[in-house]
Formats: C-alpha cells, sequence, structure tokens
C-alpha cells in the first residue's frame, strides 16, 4: 500500500477525501477503466509525446515510472549536469511525488513548469495541478519562474500542425493557489493514514470535476431520486443540501425554495406520475413526411488532426446506419462502416446520399449532432453539399418528444436515447450487445482500422453494426409507439 501522496492522488483527495482514501487503501473497489477512457489516456500519452518533440533536445527521465525513487534520483542527476529542458522530472518533497511533463532553465538559473494537456480549453483543476508541481518543485530547491499550460489550438488543419498547440502563461492563476497546497498536503496526508474509509456522502463532488471511478461503490442502492438530478440546481445549493445530509428527494423540506418546473420534477419522481402531452405530440408528429428515415451517425474525434482539411476535436463520420420506413410500413435498412484507416468520409457520403431519398423526413435523436456533421461534410465535399444541406434540413428531432411531451419519472434526469428505451421497450436492449455506447463505438473503431487479425476485426465490425443499427431500431420502435398514443 502507497502511504504518500502523488500529483493525481493530490487532486482525487481536492475533488473528494473518501476517494482519495479508497484510491490507496481500497482500490478495488474502483470500476474498471473503461475503453474510452483508456482511449482518452492513449491519446494523452500521444498529445505528450508531440509537445516534447516542440522543445527540441530535451532530456527524458527514462527510468520506468513505477521506481518513482530512481526517476528522482536520474532527475536530480540531470539537473546537476547542467540539462536545461528535462521530460517527465520527478521529484519528492513533504510526502508527495509529481512528475512535470516538461521543466525549462531559464537564463538566470530558474525553472518554468510546462503542463501539457490534450484539451482544448483551459480548466480550473489544471491550476490545482500546476499548484501542485510548483509546491514540490520549490520544496525540492528550484526556482520556479513561470508556470505554463501547453493545450490544444483549435484553430490547427491538418496537415500543418504547426500551431497544434497554445500556451499561456497561467503563473498569476497558480500564485493565487499556492497558499493552500501546504495545508491540503498535510490534510491528504493524514486522510491516506486514516484506518476507515472517511464518512463523506455522495453528492455534486462525485462527478465534478472528473467522473469518479468510485461512484458504482458509493451510489450503490441510491438510484435518481436524489437531489442532485434537480434541474437547473446549481452546485452550491446541491452541496449545501449534502452538508445538512439531505440527499433523497424524500428529505427535502416542504418549504425548500424551488422554481414551479423543479417542483414539478420532484411530483413526477416522488409520484411516479407519467406526464404525455398528446395534443403536442400530434401536432409533431403530424409534421412527418414519408418515406420517414431513421438515421444515426458514429464519429470518431481527436486531439491530433489525421485527415487532410480538418482540425483537432472536429467530429469524423465513420459510420451510419438508416433504418427508411415506407407509408404501408415497409422498412429497410441501410448502413455504412468504414474499416480501414483512410479518410472515412466521402465513401460515406456517397453511400448516405444513395439511402437517403430525395423526399421525406429524416428522424434523429438530438439533431444539432447530426445537423453538426452534416453540415461540416457540406463544407468539406462541396460537390455534394446540395444533398447534405437538404438532408440537414429535413431532421425531425425524436427527442424533442421527451423533452416538452412525455415526461416519466423511470427516465431520471436524463431524456436519453439510453434512458428513454429501456423503459418505454423494455424488450429492446443494448445489454446484450458487445459495443453499448457511442464513446465506446470510437475506441472500438479506432482499434477495428488498426487490426490485422481477420477474425478479431470482423468481429469488431459486427459490433459496430449492431450497435448502430440498435440506434435507429430504437428510434423506428419508439416512433411506432408514439403513433399509437391517443
Ligand atoms: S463517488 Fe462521490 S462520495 Fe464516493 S468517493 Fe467518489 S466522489 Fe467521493
Amino acid at each position: 500500500m502507497a502511504t504518500h501522496l502523488s500529483k493525481s492522488k493530490y487532486l482525487s483527495g481536492l475533488q473528494c477525501e473518501k476517494r482519495l482514501w479508497l484510491e490507496i487503501n481500497d482500490p478495488d473497489k474502483a470500476s474498471d477503466t473503461t475503453e474510452s477512457q483508456q482511449r482518452l489516456f492513449d491519446q494523452g500519452k500521444e498529445v505528450g509525446i508531440l509537445a516534447r518533440s516542440r522543445f527540441g533536445e530535451g532530456y527524458l527521465i527514462n527510468t520506468d515510472r513505477l521506481k518513482i525513487y530512481e526517476c528522482v534520483k536520474e532527475t536530480r542527476d540531470a539537473i546537476a549536469r547542467g540539462e536545461s529542458i528535462i521530460f517527465e522530472a520527478t521529484f519528492f518533497y513533504d510526502n508527495t511525488f509529481v512528475m512535470a511533463d516538461i521543466i525549462r532553465k531559464n537564463d538566470d538559473d530558474s525553472w518554468d513548469i510546462i503542463e501539457v494537456k490534450s484539451a482544448a480549453h483551459l480548466k480550473d483543476e489544471y491550476i490545482a495541478d500546476l499548484a501542485a508541481q510548483r509546491y514540490v518543485l520549490e520544496g525540492s530547491g528550484l526556482e520556479i519562474k513561470r508556470t505554463l499550460i501547453m493545450y490544444i489550438n483549435r484553430e490547427c488543419v491538418h496537415p500543418d500542425l504547426s500551431n497544434l498547440f497554445v500556451i499561456e502563461d497561467v503563473t498569476d492563476k497558480v500564485d493565487n493557489m499556492i497558499g493552500k497546497v501546504s495545508g491540503n498536503v498535510n490534510k491528504f496526508n493524514n486522510v491516506i493514514m486514516l484506518k476507515n474509509e472517511p464518512e463523506i456522502l455522495i453528492g455534486p463532488q462525485c462527478n465534478d470535476p472528473y467522473a469518479c471511478p468510485f461512484i458504482e461503490y458509493c451510489w450503490q442502492g441510491i438510484g435518481n431520486r436524489t437531489v442532485f438530478g434537480i434541474p437547473r440546481l446549481d452546485n452550491d445549493r446541491k452541496l449545501e443540501l449534502r452538508d445538512r445530509g439531505i440527499i433523497l428527494l424524500e428529505q427535502l423540506p416542504n418549504d425548500y425554495p424551488l422554481t414551479q418546473n423543479q417542483c414539478k420534477y420532484i411530483e413526477w419522481v416522488l409520484n411516479g406520475k407519467i406526464e404525455i402531452d398528446y395534443k403536442g405530440i400530434r401536432k409533431k408528429l403530424s409534421k412527418l413526411e414519408y418515406p420517414i428515415h431513421f438515421l444515426d451517425f458514429e464519429t470518431d474525434s481527436s486531439a491530433i488532426p489525421r485527415l487532410n482539411g480538418t482540425r483537432p476535436f472536429e467530429k469524423i463520420p465513420f459510420q451510419y446506419s438508416c433504418h427508411v420506413m415506407q407509408e404501408n410500413g415497409e422498412i429497410e435498412h441501410f448502413e455504412y462502416l468504414h474499416s480501414d484507416l483512410t479518410d472515412p468520409r466521402l465513401p460515406l457520403v456517397e453511400s448516405l446520399i444513395n439511402c437517403i431519398k430525395e423526399s421525406g423526413s429524416i428522424i434523429v435523436y438530438y439533431a444539432p449532432f447530426e445537423r453538426d456533421v452534416l453540415t461540416s461534410l457540406a463544407r468539406a465535399f462541396s460537390g455534394h453539399a446540395p444533398q447534405l444541406n437538404s438532408i440537414a434540413e429535413r431532421l425531425w428531432d425524436q427527442l424533442d418528444i421527451f423533452k416538452r411531451h412525455y415526461k416519466h419519472p423511470d427516465f431520471g434526469n436524463s431524456n436519453s436515447l439510453k434512458s428513454v428505451l429501456p423503459v418505454l421497450i423494455p424488450e429492446l436492449s443494448y445489454e446484450d450487445l458487445a459495443v453499448k455506447e457511442g464513446n465506446q463505438a470510437q475506441s472500438v473503431w479506432n482499434l477495428m482500422i488498426r487490426t490485422e487479425g481477420k477474425e478479431e476485426k470482423n468481429q469488431m465490425i459486427q459490433d459496430l453494426k449492431d450497435y448502430c443499427k440498435m440506434d435507429t431500431l430504437a428510434m423506428v420502435e419508439i416512433h411506432n409507439l408514439l403513433k399509437k398514443l391517443n
């Protein structure tokens, strides 16, 4: 059992002291890392390597990361022999290890710390991260002049990656936070030595700033009848309720000030009240024209763009599924899945415009996503822009029904297809599928296009097709159910 802190454990402690204690003392209670989380880690590593290449001949601490005392020694030796740029520089002070992505020596012998993030925006938690690094590096005898964040520039366009990174000086922000680090380190060192896990109630911290890996453990048996699901209740008020021990909606005092909509939400959940606006649903359905298409895209997005003309984090569609329903009830299914490393967009566009008829509505679930994909495809392939824009103009959002006209307490506080489907059509389920959600589809696709083994590749292709087809089939079945409502 580790009895020291690290930079990531320090950040866990800031999020929740129970998380910190569990990570060190009972890590088996954490949920397994998902494929999509693994992909994010892998992407982070790739970005880190590319970022280093922007600093020329730096020295990389090579020792196995698990042998941290040896990493510290290698770093100390590198500094002593005059290295001026060090990657993965490792330090230990006040029972805390940190590994800095990049440190760079200035002419006056002071140092800058550069933290690399595979994100397109600055976030508060990055400042806390840099403050912890500065505390340990200064404690180890380095004079720190500046603290900088190197992150992704969304304006960069492949193949010119020369402006992929922006570097922002956040020294002032870190200055404002540095005073708190020593007290936190002291407190967290005491937390990890506790015999039993600290008694901390679940709360908004479970998903802020990161989804905690112990949610399954801490939230078991609680379900979605909590005050944290109340729409538009800000985090401070959620925390205040949590601190008063008010977790479940049943515990909320009658006179607690809430808006009309928030009261309505609580009433649905507590009374199990289903609300259906039949007139509103009929009106929306009456706008549909046959043939009705049910369309869904799966997309990839990466911090480092790899296709010509694309930007960081741009959504690149690699798959679609489309069910087409005629007025007589006949249904046909069409699909496309790109299966190699080449650009998936043009073949997907060609297949799509063959499948979608020149007239008829196109039902999607959360139209802004599909509209965004279609309009960027139209920009990239102007020869097909008229057809793609026509598809975008005919989108009809099934999600609107569940936002405005159909409320069910068992949807919880989500209207997503994955929340609505098991309540309305329980016989149709994602549970038996190998791919169960969009982020996982993205990870499996990235794995599949790089896989050589035929059998393994074919299995992944099938899993992806089954998943995307389920999304559009779910919309078909929900549509059939809505039509029967009177
Ligand atoms: S799930 Fe919530 S309460 Fe449990 S350890 Fe994580 S952040 Fe803390």
